[in-house]
C-alpha cells in the first residue's frame, strides 16, 4: 500500500533517524581513538573517519530509500560499496504524525536538494571541542532551504578546554541524569523542534563567529558591531544552535569559506523560528543544486534585530566579499 504521507515528511523522518545514527559514528571514531585525519585545502581545512564513515552513511542510507533525491555531500569520496552495518533504515514517528505544510504536500522526490555536511566542526573535533560538533543535513526545494535536521553528538557533553583528545577520548559521557546527543529538525511553515527557543537579554549584542577561521575581515566586521561580548566557537550548526538558545543574538562571519552543506539545515530551524540569515550583504543563499558551493560573501544570521547587525556591516567588508 502506498504511504499516506508525504515525500517531504518521509524524508525528515528519515533525515532525523539517519542524523542520529551519523552522530553515533562520530562517537564511536572519538571512541576508537584513530581519527585518521586527512588534510583537503590546509591545516584548518580537514576530513576525519568520521567525516567519511558518517557521510557514506547519511548519503547511502537517504539514496537507498529516495534514490531520486539529489544528495551533495561535503565529502569528496571514492565511490565504493557501503558496509551494510552504516545503512539506517528507519524514520522518526513523530515526524510523520506532523501534517505536511500544504504548499509542500505535491513536491515530488526528484525535485528535492539534499545538502549534507557529515561532521561540522571537523577542526574542533579533531581538538576534543566535541560540543562543537554536529551532523547537518539540508533540503531545498526551487533553490530554497525548506526543512532540516542537526544532529548534536555530544549535546550534555561537558568540555574542558584543557584536556587533549587523548586523554579523554573514553570520557565522551554525560551527567548522570543526562542523556548524551540530540536531535533538532524543522520545517518551514511547520515550526523548529528538539530544543526550547530561547533570546538573548533583550539590548544585549552578542556575536558568535569562527574559532578556527578567522581573518582581519572578520575581525573588522565583528568590531563594528559593537558587540558586548564575542563567543568564538566552531561549526555552522553549533553557532545557530547559540542563536536559538539565547546564548549569542549574531553570527557573523565576513569570509568566504562556509558552504552550501554548512548553511542549509541550520538555515532552516533558524528561519521556523523568525529568525533570518543571509549573506553579509543581506542576500537570501540559494541550494538549488548548480549552485557554487563556496557562501563567497560570508554570512550574518540572528534570531531577532536583523537590521540591526546588518546596519552595522562596514561598506569595506562589503566591498571586500563579492557574492
Ligand atoms: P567555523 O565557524 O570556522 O567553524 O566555520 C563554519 C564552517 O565553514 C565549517 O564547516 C568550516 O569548516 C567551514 N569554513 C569556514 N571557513 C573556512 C575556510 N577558510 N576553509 C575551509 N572551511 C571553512
Ligand atoms: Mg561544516
Ligand atoms: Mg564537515
Amino acid at each position: 500500500m502506498a504511504s499516506s504521507h508525504t515525500v517531504l515528511m518521509r524524508l525528515v523522518a528519515s533525515a532525523y533517524s539517519i542524523a542520529q545514527k551519523a552522530g553515533t559514528i562520530v562517537r564511536r571514531v572519538i571512541a576508537e581513538g584513530d581519527l585518521g585525519i586527512v588534510q583537503k585545502t590546509c591545516a584548518t581545512d580537514l576530513q576525519t573517519k568520521a567525516d567519511r564513515l558518517a557521510q557514506m552513511s547519511i548519503c547511502s542510507s537517504l539514496a537507498r530509500k529516495f534514490p531520486k533525491l539529489t544528495i551533495i555531500g561535503e565529502e569528496d569520496l571514492p565511490f565504493e560499496e557501503v558496509d551494510q552495518e552504516l545503512i539506517e533504515d528507519g524514520q522518526w514517528e513523530e515526524i510523520l504524525q506532523q501534517p505536511c505544510p500544504s504548499q509542500y504536500s505535491a513536491i515530488k522526490e526528484e525535485d528535492l536538494v539534499v545538502w549534507v555536511d557529515p561532521l561540522d566542526g571537523t577542526k574542533e573535533y579533531t581538538e576534543g571541542l566535541l560540543d562543537n560538533v554536529t551532523v547537518l543535513i539540508g533540503i531545498a526545494y526551487e533553490g530554497k532551504a525548506i526543512a532540516g535536521v542537526i544532529n548534536q553528538p555530544y549535546y550534555n557533553y561537558q568540555n574542558n578546554e584543557k584536556q587533549n583528545l587523548r586523554e579523554h577520548k573514553n570520557e565522551a559521557k554525560a551527567g548522570p541524569d543526562a542523556v548524551l546527543g540530540r536531535t533538532i529538525w524543522g520545517v518551514l511553515g511547520l515550526g523548529a523542534f528538539g530544543f526550547q527557543l530561547k533570546e538573548v537579554p533583550a539590548g544585549k549584542h552578542i556575536i558568535t563567529t569562527t574559532r578556527s577561521h578567522n581573518s582581519k575581515l572578520v575581525t573588522d566586521c565583528v568590531t563594528a558591531m559593537n558587540p558586548d561580548d564575542v563567543l568564538r566557537v566552531g561549526g555552522a550548526g553549533n553557532k545557530i544552535i547559540q542563536l536559538i538558545e539565547g546564548k549569542a543574538s549574531a553570527y557573523v562571519f565576513a569570509s568566504p569559506g562556509c558552504k552550501k552543506w554548512d548553511t542549509c539545515a541550520p538555515e532552516v530551524i533558524l528561519h521556523a523560528v523568525g529568525g533570518k540569515l543571509t549573506d553579509i550583504h543581506g542576500n537570501a543563499l540559494q541550494y538549488n543544486k548548480e549552485v557554487k558551493h563556496m557562501n563567497s560573501a560570508g554570512v550574518l544570521a540572528t534570531l531577532r534585530n536583523y537590521d540591526y547587525y546588518a546596519s552595522r556591516v562596514p561598506e569595506s567588508v562589503k566591498n571586500a566579499l563579492v557574492p
